[in-house]
């Protein structure tokens, strides 16, 4: 039996780990691909107090991981299949073995959300991304286009528009959500042409993306955009397959905790994009983290 089981790497998991080291709790980081979480996909991050040069999300995220390590924290890069939790036993199965621990920490954090259109799935690969510095280098001096309003759709135009020759936003309304100064960094950029009111009807192309059929919400005009590539950053959705059916979740699917980051199951926690949260960035999901692992270790 172990003290505290954290699931995922993320910045809250890898922030819950490190308080678990330094309050002496019997710990182990369950990860199944790498750690760093999603920011390791973002090309600054300029709002993580104390960096005022933005490092880029890989390299913050290796930081966190070098730190919770040199404090000696344990991380099996395995899947967790299944998980039990109840208020007297949690165990977390492995597809070799399970592991008994007092608290849990869910740190899955979020996927993605797919448009939800024709050939997406098709297109994935073939000129259709959801990670702008993951695949940007492939459309450099190209034309690609980005879809949504939000910081991602925003922050990818902005690291896309010093690759690509040109970059469209098309956005659903004539005014973005993202962040005013991610906003004001995206107007500034010559080559970001914004394309309001519009959604994409339909993707067009052989084997590979060509175009984009657009059509605009006000006038129901359609008319084709060709580009190279296009980013799909229409939001997220929660990362919460094993714990659907066993913890109670928002309408939008987070998982619902209380101040100390406690699930609806006593010795349950949640931290960082998983949760039901009113702001989703790095320092939130540390917060997270450190509370749930705090209040972890009091079990
Ligand atoms: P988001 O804030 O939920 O924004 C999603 C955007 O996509 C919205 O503009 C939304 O339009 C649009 N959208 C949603 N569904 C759509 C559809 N089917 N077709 C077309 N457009 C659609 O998601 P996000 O930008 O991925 O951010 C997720 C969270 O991470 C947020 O809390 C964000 O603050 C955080 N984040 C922070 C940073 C940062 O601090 N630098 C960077 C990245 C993400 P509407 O506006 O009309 O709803």
């Amino acid at each position: 039996m172990i003290d505290v089981a954290i699931i995922g790497g993320g910045p809250a998991g890898l922030t819950a780990g490190i308080y678990c080291m330094r309050g002496g709790a019997k710990t182990r980081l369950f990860e199944e691909m790498f750690v760093g979480g999603q920011i390791v996909k973002t090309h600054r991050v300029d709002n993580y107090p104390g960096f005022s040069n933005g490092p880029d999300g890989f390299e913050l995220g290796a930081a966190f991981e070098t730190h919770a390590k040199k404090l000696g924290l344990e991380i099996d890069y395995a899947p967790v299949v299944k998980l039990e939790l109840t208020e007297d036993r949690k165990t977390v199965f492995l597809p070799d073995k399970t592991i008994e621990a007092k608290a849990v920490i869910l740190c899955m954090g979020a996927a993605p959300r797919p448009l939800g259109i024709e050939r997406e799935e098709d297109f994935v690969g073939g000129g259709l991304s959801y990670c702008a510095t993951c695949d940007g280098a492939f459309y450099k001096g190209k034309t690609a286009a980005v879809i949504g309003g939000g910081d991602t759709a925003v922050s990818d135009a902005i690291y896309l528009s010093a690759l690509c020759k040109k970059v469209y936003l098309i956005h659903r309304r004539d005014e973005l959500r993202a962040s005013e100064a991610l906003r004001r960094a995206a107007f500034e950029r010559p080559n970001i042409e914004f394309i309001w009111d519009t959604v994409v009807e339909k993707l067009e192309g052989e084997k590979s993306l060509s175009g984009l059929l657009l059509r605009n919400k006000r006038t129901l005009e359609t008319r084709t955009l060709e580009v190279d590539g296009v980013f799909v950053a229409v939001g997220i959705v929660p990362r919460t397959e094993l714990v659907r059916d066993l913890l109670e979740l928002t309408a939008e699917g987070f998982i619902k905790t209380d101040v100390n980051m406690e699930t609806s199951v006593k010795g349950v926690f949640a931290a960082g994009d998983i949760r039901n949260t009113p702001l989703r960035q790095v320092i939130t999901a540390c917060a997270d983290g450190a509370v749930a692992a705090t209040r972890a270790m009091e079990l």
